[in-house]
């Protein structure tokens, strides 16, 4: 039985005008994410770290900044494509655990639905996946609100 762990790191400066959308909820905020695509940095996070773990290279490579199928795409639709890639090359997702950093706003009330999609599209137990928040304590530039980080570990098995 083989297992194979991956990481992911993502980063989107908060704009005005924009929708805020983290894990596939638009949370009501006075900013959003800028970026070609819905900037939804948990789930680019997430997306990357499944790419690493199976070795087919990072999001950037198949979802090209500037390529217009992309434009304002739903990140939920790049992690069905992600997870459908996952699953050709032999594996299944086992569990994942993200951690947003970000200054505000709290996503404690909008946590279960966000694990419940997520299990959903990586066809996993909710318990399987994980989703935290800290804020920076004021320090940098997720301190000062100018935007959000994400971090994604995830454990793969063969099949
Ligand atoms: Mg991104």
């Amino acid at each position: 039985m083989s297992f194979r762990i991956g990481q992911g790191y993502d980063a989107h400066r908060l704009t005005e005008g924009r929708p805020l959308v983290l894990g596939g909820e638009v949370i009501p905020y006075d900013r959003g994410l800028e970026g070609f695509s819905d900037a939804d940095v948990l789930l680019h996070a997430l997306g990357d770290a499944l790419l690493g773990a199976a070795g087919l290279g990072d999001l950037g490579s198949h979802f090209p900044p500037g390529d217009a199928q992309w434009k304002d795409a739903d990140s939920c639709d790049l992690l069905r494509e992600i997870l459908f890639q996952v699953g050709d090359a032999g594996y299944r997702v086992v569990n994942c655990d993200l951690t947003l950093i970000a200054e505000a706003p709290k996503i404690a009330p909008y946590s279960s639905s966000i694990r419940r999609r997520l299990a959903d599209l990586m066809e996993t137990d909710i318990d399987a996946v994980g989703l935290k928040a800290t804020t920076n304590e004021t320090l940098g530039w997720i301190g000062r609100g100018e935007g959000m980080a994400a971090i994604a570990v995830v454990l793969l098995q063969g099949k």
